[in-house]
């Protein structure tokens, strides 16, 4: 058995072909064993965590909460009160705008960003310092897609409160250097909030010994289901911070007057959870162990290597980011070719990519694109993905061809 087998949507075929997935940077695909832990949930412990009385929902909290273990010791943090369960990256990313954001951040402070992050984390940021008179600084980028640290002395100053960076860019597959930048922000006293939404699937993640105060990312990059995720926070920040939202489960004596709030991480858990959801990230973790990161590593780095290698042979095609630390991703373009077109003749060719700007527009605007095609990895993928890929582009490039030439006959 493979480990494509693990994954049910592969049996299927896509307009009658094999379908070669090169999405898994937008959703990744989910193993049966994770889908298996879904239906469970909602066939046999289907019940309300932390409320009532019976068994059905004492299963059901014994199963949600042994999930917040499991991402403890996923992530290493201290403890598990420091995970909470969110609906993914951009709603962690919110609530830290949100909550830390709004104690934290007074007018002429400065949040500093990066022009590589995803619009969950600049637009946070954005309505923070348009609320607070506070202003949104951004690390600037080099042509090859990495950071560009020569000024960051000017960036990062006094003033600067939250440093907002992301570990992997979703658009070029960029690494950043985290542990130093994160070194850099303490010496500071900035805050540190690294959206992981990328990294997590893909490299094993210690958040003690990155050091970083917050560290958001979604289940369903990481082969669990949609509509969870997580915050992972500092106890002693997150016990300063007010609740995010206010409902249910958040506090612990309610009057019309005034109300007390629940410890965390509950206190930032207002309202029923995606149980059955969380249960099946659990799952995925679980799942992610046992296939190993060392393999996962080895296996990804193998296939950007070979479809990189492949695709510059193709004169027509500029590679987007090629950042000397990089993983999963490769984005590129094609002379006279809209991204969109590519990605739509890959589909009929049974290659899933993603033709647009993944939302990063101030990262095209810095190329000075509309978009890129962009190919990224999971722990499924095979050389028979590349292959079927490149066999795609090459009838793309043929259909274009003859477009041309058409349109050249016609204008003679
Ligand atoms: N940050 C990055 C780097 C991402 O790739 C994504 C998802 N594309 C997000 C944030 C937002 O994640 P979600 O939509 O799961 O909240």
């Amino acid at each position: 058995m493979t480990m494509r087998d693990e994954f049910p949507v592969f049996k299927q075929l896509v307009y009658g072909k094999r379908l070669a997935y090169l999405d898994s940077a937008a959703t990744a695909q989910k193993p049966q064993c994770v889908i298996d832990a879904v239906v469970n949930a909602y066939s046999n412990i289907n019940g309300n965590v932390h409320r009532s009385m019976h068994y059905l929902s004492d299963q059901a909290t014994q199963a949600f909460e042994a999930t917040r273990i499991q991402v403890k010791n996923f992530i290493n943090a201290k403890q598990s009160k420091e995970c909470i369960f969110v609906r993914g990256t951009t709603e962690a990313i919110n609530l830290v705008a949100s909550s830390y954001g709004e104690q934290n951040v007074h007018p002429g402070d400065e949040i500093l960003i990066s022009g590589l992050e995803h619009h969950s984390n600049i637009i946070p940021w954005q309505m923070l310092c348009q609320k607070k008179d506070a202003r949104l600084k951004v690390i600037p980028l080099l042509p090859n897609g990495e950071l560009d640290l020569s000024r960051l002395d000017d960036l990062l100053t006094d003033k600067t409160k939250i440093l907002a960076i992301t570990y992997v860019s979703n658009a070029l597959g960029t690494v950043t250097p985290l542990k130093k930048l994160i070194d850099r922000a303490h010496a500071k006293q900035a805050v540190v909030v690294v959206d992981g939404a990328q990294a997590v699937p893909h490299l094993k993640i210690d958040v003690q010994e990155l050091n970083c105060d917050f560290f958001a990312f979604s289940s369903h990059k990481m082969y669990g289901p949609t509509g969870v995720g997580i915050l992972y926070g500092k106890e002693s920040l997150l016990n300063a911070m007010p609740p995010y939202q206010g409902g249910g489960e958040m506090m612990i004596t309610v009057t019309h007057e005034n109300t007390i709030y629940n410890e965390i991480p509950y206190k930032f858990e207002a309202g029923t959870p995606a149980i059955a959801e969380v249960i099946g990230l659990g799952r995925a973790i679980q799942f992610i162990e046992e296939v190993g990161f060392p393999f996962i590593k080895q296996q990804e780095q193998v296939l950007l290597h070979y479809a990189t290698q492949k695709l510059q042979e193709f004169p027509e095609i500029k590679l987007i980011g090629t950042a000397a630390e990089k993983i999963s991703v490769i984005s590129f373009v094609m002379a006279g070719i809209h991204p969109h077109d590519i990605a739509t003749i890959f589909d009929q060719y049974g290659v899933a990519v993603r033709g647009g700007r993944h939302c990063a527009m101030p990262l095209m605007d810095y190329f000075g694109l509309p978009a890129t095609v962009r190919i990224s990895f999971g722990l499924y993928n095979t050389m028979e993905d590349i292959e079927q890929m490149l066999h795609a582009l090459k009838e793309v490039i043929r259909v274009f061809k003859k477009q041309r030439i058409s349109k050249y006959q016609k204008e003679v």
